[in-house]
């Protein structure tokens, strides 16, 4: 029999970050010593108060199926979390909680888009976007940018890529991979140009809002006439440190909201009950509680800028936000390198993961060719290590 499977898993491309963490851990049972930079997993526990509400909720036999869309005091707690965090005001009908932000983004574009819709992504994106936009048969349109403009797209750029056929928008302050954060300011002269196309939807993902240095996080949905049109998309996997637990949320115009739960409700049913339980408390916390998290993050960050700035050919931004740092590396392409001949970034991510023992993820996942991307959601000695072989590698 020739190739079986559909036509849709055959032309789907694998998930790059998943795909460079298997590849570590395989090279590491091995025995191979692999410094792992290329998931993007805080690698904090999840806080005790966290786990005892789980142990509590198991204890208290929460052990049936929840609603589809999420155990009401849930979607209470996460308007009150909209409200506090983001001004946003949603009430709980428009609350849908999924398994993972990765469900809630894969609802969305499967009850919005059809056949022939294009998706506007800002180029780099995250690395499942593209592939859940082209699962629903959707058209990706992607709006380069560059390490000179800090990764942000212009409106200028925006109002060129619209079609008749734009159908969606997807934006990502803080950004994986770029670690950019879109002031309020950018966000409304985009929204500015698409005030004057009203068919288009905005998923606007926020998953890394609470891993912020600075500038402050602005919420897509806060644009008078955007919020009719926006479907804001969080989760409490990274700044929780609760990957594993897959609870992720939108908050949504009721009438998107209802078709994410009639999806769900025919693929997953509602999200893990006891995990669901957690995020209440999760949500339900200060944000001081995560503080020493995000402080550690930042240290993090300013030590791998400090060591990949030593590097030649390494050309970075300041991220101000997530745990990526996104260097643009193009200047290695063409060079070979222990008889190996870099002839893009992917190339490049290989070459420092069998010389160097290190695993990042190239930017052609990302949209952005010239880079690669490097989390540093990882101690200071294993970041420090890291980078260090990398500099030896290539000197
Ligand atoms: N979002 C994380 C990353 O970009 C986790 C892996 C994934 O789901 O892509 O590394």
């Amino acid at each position: 029999m020739s190739n079986p499977l559909s036509d849709r898993i055959n032309s789907l491309p694998a998930s790059q970050t998943l795909a460079m963490a298997a590849k570590a851990r395989e090279l590491r049972e091995e025995g191979k010593n692999i410094i792992g930079l290329s998931l993007g997993e805080p690698d904090f526990n999840t806080p005790e108060f966290i786990k005892t509400a789980a142990i509590k909720a198991i204890n208290e036999n929460y052990n049936s199926y929840s609603p589809v869309n999420g155990y009401g005091e849930l979607r209470e707690a996460i308007c009150q979390k909209f409200k506090r965090d983001n001004n946003l005001t949603y009430n709980p009908n428009q609350i849908v909680v999924s398994t993972g932000a990765k469900q809630s983004i894969a609802n969305v574009a499967q009850v919005l888009l059809n056949p022939g819709d294009e998706v506007l992504l800002p180029a780099p994106y995250w690395v499942s976007y593209s592939a859940i936009a082209i699962l629903s048969e959707a058209t990706i349109v992607e709006i380069p940018s560059s390490i000179e403009t800090d990764f942000k797209i212009t409106p200028e750029q925006l109002e060129a890529a619209i079609t008749p056929k734009t159908k969606m928008i997807f934006f990502n302050s803080p950004n994986n991979p770029s670690g950019t954060v879109f002031t309020e300011e950018e966000f409304r002269a985009l929204a500015k140009v698409l005030e004057k196309y009203p068919n288009i939807f905005i998923l606007s993902d926020e998953i890394y809002e609470h891993i912020n240095y600075g500038t402050p996080n602005f919420s897509f949905a806060e644009i008078e006439n955007m919020y009719d049109r926006t479907i804001t998309v969080n989760g409490v996997a990274k700044a929780f440190a609760m990957t594993g637990w897959r609870i992720g949320y939108i908050g949504a115009p009721e009438w998107i909201a209802k078709a994410c739960t009639k999806m769900q409700g025919q693929i997953t049913s509602g999200a893990n009950c006891i995990a669901q339980r957690a995020t209440i408390t999760a949500l339900d916390a200060p944000v001081s509680e995560i503080q020493y998290m995000v402080d550690e993050f930042h240290a993090r960050r300013d030590l791998i800028l400090n060591l990949l700035g030593k590097i030649k050919g390494f050309k970075t931004n300041v991220p101000q936000g997530a745990f990526y740092v996104f260097p643009d590396v193009s200047y290695y392409f063409g060079k070979t390198i222990k008889g190996k001949t870099i002839n893009g970034a992917s190339d490049f991510a290989m070459l420092l993961l069998e010389e160097a023992n290190v695993a990042t993820v190239t930017g052609d996942a990302f949209g952005a060719p010239d880079c690669i991307r490097i989390s540093y959601a990882a101690s200071q000695d294993n970041i420090k290590e890291a980078i260090n072989r990398i500099a030896t590698l290539l000197a």
